[in-house]
């Protein structure tokens, strides 16, 4: 290990928003400076300086040990609003539930391409939109190399990447997809992605919408029809707006067809913490209401422009808010409420109604790559347009078939 990374991973190295008062005048100069060099030179890395608390140090006698970092970024670097102060200041961050390490991985090499983060509720799922989007937009993978789960060794969540594409198994549930997100800015914080757009790609339950068809999320409410996320931090309830891009939102719904087989919606979500009481269901292991109250219910949230439920929504759109991310949720029903609670529909439409969500952002993110000319990165330049790609492919796949 060299010594700067030694020093960066030192057990001692501390955060420097605990450093006292007077070091911290001079380091931000220290830092302005750099910044300045960095734009001169047109670099986009700084300086920085890590700490090592020395045994001096611990009595009260400051002196530290400055060395340049490559990959670490600053302020000026990032497009992440309210980033933690203390996050910026670790040397080594572990993004433990991704198995993934800012000390331990360079995570600028590993995602500093990303565009678009996408999150759905299974591994399974994800890694299949992971090969879908990889033909979508003709992304080719080195010879020989293969989609591999990047986070496997977490145990927890499953993450593929086809070039500026993350494709993220989310688990259910508002900790889960909160605890996801928390890593996933910080991801983008570490590998200095700017302006990433996030997508959660789901299922949920229609009010008065059939079994498979697309709505898209206007902004989420919770079970009380609260148009915030209530969090207890440090003993107190901190609100956060369920807010999502409505210009997101709109480009999305324009790239529905009239020959897609969903028809497409847009609405209020409203996300609760639980599948079966909290969303009136009558099935459940208990249920301390009558029929006549639960329809009460939905007609009445129905009326408030809430046209589905699920349980992820609503943490989704209050962090990605918070962060000043784009974000979008598009979700496929399962069934109408208003017909049932029981999700009746056989294994293979289920199947099939799942990949609604992911061909519309397919379709969103291939739009904008070519907008920005970027098809061909991931490939190697392989690929000159992927309209005719797709004709390739097709003409191929229809010869194949004929002989
Ligand atoms: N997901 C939910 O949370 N509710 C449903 O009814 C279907 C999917």
């Amino acid at each position: 290990m060299s010594s700067r990374a030694a020093a960066r991973n030192h057990p001692s190295a501390t955060p420097r928003g605990r450093e006292p008062m007077g070091r911290r005048g001079s380091r931000r100069r220290r830092r302005t400076l750099a910044a300045r060099r960095a734009a001169l030179t047109g670099r986009a890395r700084r300086r920085r300086t890590v700490t090592c608390l020395s045994s001096r140090q611990r009595s009260g006698r400051t002196s530290s040990c400055d060395e340049t970092a490559l990959d670490l970024t600053g302020d000026e670097e990032t497009t992440i609003a309210r980033l933690n102060p203390h996050v910026r200041e670790m040397t080594s961050d572990i993004l433990y539930h991704l198995a993934l390490g800012s000390g331990s991985h360079d995570l600028h090499a590993m995602f500093g391409d990303v565009k678009f983060v996408c999150m759905g509720g299974t591994p399974r799922r994800m890694e299949q939109f992971a090969h879908f989007i990889m033909k979508e937009i003709g992304y080719q993978l080195p010879t020989g190399a293969q989609l591999l789960d990047i986070s496997l060794h977490s145990y927890r969540y499953s993450m593929f990447k086809v070039g500026p594409v993350l494709s993220v198994s989310h688990g259910m549930g508002m900790p889960s997809v909160g605890i996801l997100l928390h890593e996933m800015i910080k991801l983008m914080y570490h590998a200095r992605v700017k302006n990433p757009t996030f997508f959660r790609l789901g299922t949920c339950g229609g009010i008065g919408i059939d079994g498979g068809n697309l709505v898209i999320t206007e902004s989420a409410v919770d079970g009380l029809m609260n148009p915030y996320l209530e969090q207890a931090i440090l003993g107190e309830i901190q609100k956060r707006p369920g807010l999502l891009d409505p210009e997101l939102a709109a480009e999305l719904k324009a790239l529905s067809t009239p020959e897609d087989p969903w028809q497409i919606y847009s609405g209020k979500t409203m996300c609760t913490t639980d599948f079966y009481e909290g969303q009136g269901r009558l099935d459940g292991a208990f249920c301390d209401y009558t029929e006549e109250d639960k329809f009460d219910f939905l007609r009445k949230i129905h009326a408030e422009g809430i046209i589905n439920m699920e349980m992820e929504s609503l943490m989704f759109a209050a962090l990605c808010h918070h962060a000043g991310i784009r974000g979008a949720v598009i979700c496929v029903t399962l069934l109408n409420r208003m017909k049932g609670d029981q999700v009746t529909a056989e294994k293979s439409q289920q199947m099939e109604w799942q990949e609604y969500p992911q061909r519309l952002v397919a379709r969103y993110i291939r739009q904008q790559l070519e907008a920005a000319d970027g098809v061909g990165s991931g490939a190697g330049g392989l690929i000159r347009s992927l309209s005719q790609l797709h004709l390739t492919r097709q003409t191929s796949e229809q010869f194949a078939s004929s002989e």
